[in-house]
């Protein structure tokens, strides 16, 4: 049995490498105004609210690169993301690819080696392309490149085992799922199976997920794959980071559990390519 945390082992003091953030205008044709402004929250907003969650980086694809669907602009969204991320003490860059989008390729040859870019965000439901298609072109580049994905996962173009081939042929690619717990089918096991799944232990998944309010999901994936898979994610400003926070703080798995999920799985994952603070 697990030990449960106490009160004086302060795992709120921990301070978090939050490996899914965005920033800028949250556009979604399908949902009200209103939500969409919600869902909204500049780079300053975004790290303001990082900072309050105990946060010390938080890696960010920019919303403009994604946004809104089929119809972003990821070349335009990387370089703004190029100009504000080193401007914005806190934040850090995936640099996006859409393969529809080739432009987007050699971008990421340039941008992967800026200091504060830390790997390639993918998201085939945003963009509209199942990753079945597109995934052996990204990521033989990933593997070249030596670069950690994170991807969006959980969707029909983005289900968390048709990525498991590609990692598993490309052992020098290192993938992270977005979203523990996303499954359009409800099934929340996808990712944590995808895992299982993985050969060479190059696959990873954060816990930016809605899905985490869910009682037991984290605690689950912990037992399932060990709690070295697990990265802390937010996905802010579209959800509040401070809750996203608050239930790794108080998850039911031990203080040192939750340390490595905070912080020391992404400092090993990304060792000397973060920035020395
Ligand atoms: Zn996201």
């Amino acid at each position: 049995m697990t030990k449960r945390s106490s009160k004086s082992d302060d795992v709120s003091q921990i301070q978090a490498i939050d490996v899914h953030g965005h920033y800028g205008i949250y556009y979604q044709v399908r949902i009200l105004p209103l939500k969409n402004t919600f869902m909204t929250g500049d780079a300053a907003t975004v790290v303001d609210r990082a900072r309050r969650s105990n946060t010390e980086w938080t890696i960010v694809s920019p919303l403009m690169a994604l946004m809104p669907r089929f119809k972003a602009d990821a070349v335009a969204g990387n370089e703004e993301a190029a100009r504000v991320v080193p401007q914005t003490d806190g934040l850090l860059q995936w640099v996006v690819i859409n393969p529809l989008q080739p432009k987007t390729y050699e971008q990421a040859e340039v941008m992967l080696r800026h200091p504060r870019c830390m790997g390639i965000k993918i998201h085939p439901e945003e963009h509209g392309y199942p990753v079945k298609e597109h995934g052996r072109a990204m990521f033989e580049f990933a593997q070249k490149h030596k670069a950690i994905v994170l991807t969006h996962s959980g969707e029909e173009n983005s289900m968390p085992e048709d990525f498991i081939p590609f990692t598993n042929d490309f052992p020098g690619a290192r993938l992270i799922l977005a979203h523990l717990g996303c499954g359009w089918d409800g099934d929340p096991t996808h990712q944590v199976r995808a895992i299982q799944a993985s050969k060479h232990g190059n696959v990873w998944v954060d816990t930016s997920s809605a899905q985490s309010i869910l009682p037991k999901l984290i605690e689950w994936a912990v037992s399932e794959i060990g709690v070295e898979r697990l990265l802390y994610g937010t996905d802010t400003p579209l959800y509040v980071a401070a809750m996203q926070r608050a239930r790794i703080d108080h998850a039911e798995i031990s203080a040192g559990e939750k340390r490595m999920i905070l912080r020391e799985n992404s400092l090993k994952l990304f060792g000397s390519l973060l920035p020395k603070k």
